[in-house]
């Protein structure tokens, strides 16, 4: 089916990301794979060819167009590519929210135009050892002394966590205020006491380096408070529909970019005399996978429209981000049993498919808590 969400200057942005990936991305990225890690220099090529900050305003070097369908071309394209491993979409459309939705003038002055321009690359730090889905039982805290807050506690997962140079650190500023109160701060690269554990050993996404933080008394000075004190968890709420569909969105384009490859494999593999897909059995998983992705595309697309135009609501986002983040398991699951034992080598872009994708329906809110979201939603 035809999609109707794009303009013209939309297909023109994605021909500047693929031009992008080609030139500065997938002539490196074994390498990286290899590594745990990117490249500084892909960021900064990034941020040359105007891919960083697409919907920060141009007085700080950003895009200046907050349509989140260019965001969803960028998330659509390195899906397609493969490539995991560089978080332009982590940076743009799930940390970038935060700054520019909540930072004062002085704070943009100072973070917004090394944020588009590659040399502040970003992270979020949410998840810590003994809180993940349960935020509540966050207990990183920033105690209030004066002029600054000092910051003790530990952060895992957190993507981007070796490169960043800025994160954005959820800490409990007020300890009896449970979820009402978490305060956002902005740590720097080089704050004493901050310092970066591991680059984590994953099954998948290995260039994409997520690591542990450790904050030791570390001084964030006032002035690096982002939004409203004991207001993080309105902040996170507020921008985490965002982040759903961004990972939504490379969820269907993945699912999509297996069943096209799956295609041309069994149209290639013989057995029996015959090419794979003259047996039924192939035919009807090749036909049930495309069908399955036709109809959630209608589904994302329309959520990506209501969202460009601040109408998408937190229960859509969670409805996309469970559906297609499942059927990109599944549909990895299927196609790499259809490439048999190749399937199951690294070489085979299947494999890498599969072990890549696996993470999709946990981070970003697993499943089981977006079914939650809906549930209440719909129960009370
Ligand atoms: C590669 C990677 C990158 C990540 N990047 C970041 C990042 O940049 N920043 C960040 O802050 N975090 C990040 N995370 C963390 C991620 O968001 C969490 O792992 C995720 O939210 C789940 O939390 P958890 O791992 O503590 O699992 P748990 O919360 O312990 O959940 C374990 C299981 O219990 C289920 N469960 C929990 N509560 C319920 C419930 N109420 N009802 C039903 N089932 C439930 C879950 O769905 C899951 O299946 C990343 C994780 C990974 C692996």
């Amino acid at each position: 089916m035809e999609r109707q969400i794009y303009t013209a200057e939309h297909e023109a942005f994605r021909d500047t990301v693929r031009t992008f990936l080609a030139k500065e991305v997938l002539p490196h990225y074994e390498q990286w794979e290899r590594d745990g890690i990117t490249s500084r220099a892909a960021w900064l090529a990034a941020g040359r060819q105007g891919l960083l900050g697409l919907a920060v305003d141009e007085e700080y070097g950003g895009g200046g167009n907050p349509d989140f369908r260019y965001s969803a071309v960028l998330g659509e394209e390195f899906a397609r590519a493969g490539v995991s491993g560089l978080a332009v979409g982590l940076h743009n459309d799930i940390v970038g929210p935060y700054l520019t939705g909540l930072a004062t003038e002085e704070q943009k002055r100072r973070w917004l135009p090394g944020f588009c321009s590659g040399e502040t690359i970003t992270a979020i730090a949410m998840t810590e050892p003994g809180a993940g889905s349960d935020l509540q039982g966050i207990r990183t805290t920033a105690e209030d002394k004066g002029d600054h807050f000092l910051l003790n506690g530990a952060k895992t997962f957190i993507s981007n966590g070796i490169l960043a140079d800025l994160v954005v650190v959820a800490a409990k500023t007020t300890p009896e205020g449970g979820a009402h109160g978490l305060s956002l701060l902005v740590v720097e690269r080089g704050a004493e006491g901050f310092e970066r554990g591991r680059n984590l050993d994953k099954i998948g996404q290995k260039s994409q380096d997520t690591a542990e933080l450790f904050f030791h008394d570390v001084r964030v000075p006032k002035e690096n408070l982002l939004g409203e004190r004991d207001g993080a968890f309105l902040h996170l709420m507020t921008n985490l529909a965002q982040e759903r569909m961004a990972i939504a969105v490379a969820a269907i384009t993945a699912a999509e970019h297996l069943v096209e490859i799956t295609s041309t494999y069994v149209k290639e593999r013989e057995a029996f005399g015959r090419p794979l897909s003259r047996l039924q059995h192939i035919r009807f998983e090749i036909a049930e996978m495309a069908t399955e992705c036709a109809v959630t595309r209608a589904f994302l697309d329309r959520c990506i429209a209501d969202h460009a135009e601040g109408k998408l609501d937190a229960v859509h986002a969670s409805m996309a981000k469970w559906w297609a983040t499942e059927l990109q398991k599944r549909t990895a699951d299927r196609c790499l049993q259809l490439h048999g034992g190749y399937g199951y080598m690294n070489e085979y872009p299947v494999a890498k498919a599969f072990t890549d994708g696996r993470i999709q329906t946990i981070y970003g809110g697993t499943t089981e808590i977006m079914k939650e979201i809906i549930g209440r939603s719909l129960l009370g």
